[in-house]
């Protein structure tokens, strides 16, 4: 079962103040609170939340920093301007006194929401129930990309598995074909890769595996509706090496082949670049696909009089846009849609402020804490990840 968060409203004082009262009054509170404080900003925040942040980055990064920097500096709270999944890993890695805030709780994410612990568990056992009766006999390493759930990296740290992000799925996935864990039992090795099929299946496609033949998708929701196997055939479980969990992320699912055909045909030298949470139709007609570090540091050397499309959450391109404009780089959205990552939104000023001033009357409010029984399986599938390089480009198309 998901567990959803509730959310109080905040008091009025905070909503109607206007952003340059708001701007004020939180830096007034980081000063008063500073060394024991640290504010992370994901990337896809707004530029009003992202300029009090101290540190900025992806999913990868940001959990390094709360590994490494967090405990370095002696912090004792965090607060996490992002969504629920990476507040929960950012209290995994940081040292046991250090309180993780989330402004919001209502600040999730769709496909974290989509792997439900207990389909987990029993998708488990019904892929291992259709391999065994076709006498496979080899190995399932989970993967969970680290948009998920504590419960689900629980799952998988505890049967074997890691996580992984944008930036080094090609080296995780890379470890688990090689045998994960055990790469010297030599076994048949099959990935249980969870919840984005997109990120799943263009790391497969780059690794070289027939996605059409080499993958199948397992619906945990056609399974609830009485298919034995979440809609996928005991044949295509045996002849897939990768099974994809099918779950998406709904901003990048707006991203279409279409969107890059017009952009070919409007203005032939724009390079497109885009997400891997991007459907592979996007990616295989993009020049270049990679996590949101990556797509940040191909624009910050793009050459001058270069232009480029991209295919990630609005708020991050509109400031590479504004920034890369400075040095006569164009650069733009690769659809017209709005693409915007709602629940990050959920994270404002306002929210920002009202934890700061609880925490300067020394209430901890909207902490977010590993579940006790979640915590080692989970921070194991977190670790074998930080223990392995992060690559560079998920996918590079030229
Ligand atoms: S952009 Fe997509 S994957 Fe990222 S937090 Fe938002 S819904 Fe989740």
């Amino acid at each position: 079962m998901q567990f959803h968060y509730w959310q109080p409203p905040i008091p009025e004082r905070y909503t109607a103040a206007t952003s340059d009262d708001l701007c004020d009054a939180i830096e007034k509170r980081r000063s008063e609170l500073g060394s024991d404080l640290v504010i992370l900003g994901h990337h896809y925040q707004t530029d009003e939340v992202i300029r009090h942040a101290d540190f900025t980055g992806d999913s990868l990064k940001l959990s390094q920093l709360a590994a490494e920097r967090v405990s370095a500096a002696g912090a004792k709270y965090v607060i996490f301007c992002g969504v629920h999944f990476m507040a929960e890993s950012a209290d995994l890695l940081t040292p046991d006194g250090v309180q993780v805030i989330l402004p919001d709780l209502a600040a999730g994410c769709s496909m974290a929401d989509m792997a439900d612990y207990e389909d987990a568990v029993e998708a488990w056992d019904r892929l291992h129930e259709a391999l065994a009766e076709q006498g496979w006999n080899g190995r399932v390493i989970p993967i969970t990309y680290i948009n998920s759930s504590a419960a689900i990296k629980a799952f998988v740290g505890a049967h074997g598995g890691v996580c992984c992000t944008s930036s080094n799925a090609a080296a995780v996935f890379d470890w688990a074909m090689r045998g994960g864990t055990e790469p010297d039992r030599g076994d048949d090795i099959r990935v249980l890769f969870l919840p984005d099929q997109h990120l799943g299946r263009n790391t497969a496609a780059d690794y070289g595996l027939d996605v059409e033949r080499q993958t199948c998708v397992y619906d945990p929701r056609l399974t609830h509706k009485g298919e034995a196997f979440g809609g996928a055939t005991p044949e295509e479980i045996r002849e897939a090496r990768v099974i994809l969990w099918a779950g998406h992320c709904s901003v990048h699912k707006l991203f279409r082949p279409e969107h890059c055909d017009e952009i070919r045909a409007e203005s032939p030298n724009t390079k497109i670049l885009v997400h891997p949470e991007c459907s592979i139709d996007v990616v295989s007609k993009a020049d270049l696909a990679g996590s949101t570090e990556y797509i940040i540091r191909m624009i910050r050397s793009a050459p001058t009089g270069s232009s480029w499309a991209i295919g990630t959450e609005v708020h991050l391109v509109n400031r590479l846009a504004e920034e890369a404009a400075g040095r006569g780089v164009e650069v733009r959205m690769l659809s017209g849609c709005q693409c915007l990552c709602t629940t990050m939104y959920r994270i404002d000023e306002p929210h920002l402020l009202w934890v700061l001033d609880n925490l300067a009357e020394g209430k901890v409010v909207n902490r977010v804490s590993v579940h006790p029984d979640a915590r080692a399986d989970a921070l194991l599938a977190l670790d074998r990840m930080l223990a392995m390089k992060a690559g560079g480009p998920v996918a590079t198309r030229s």
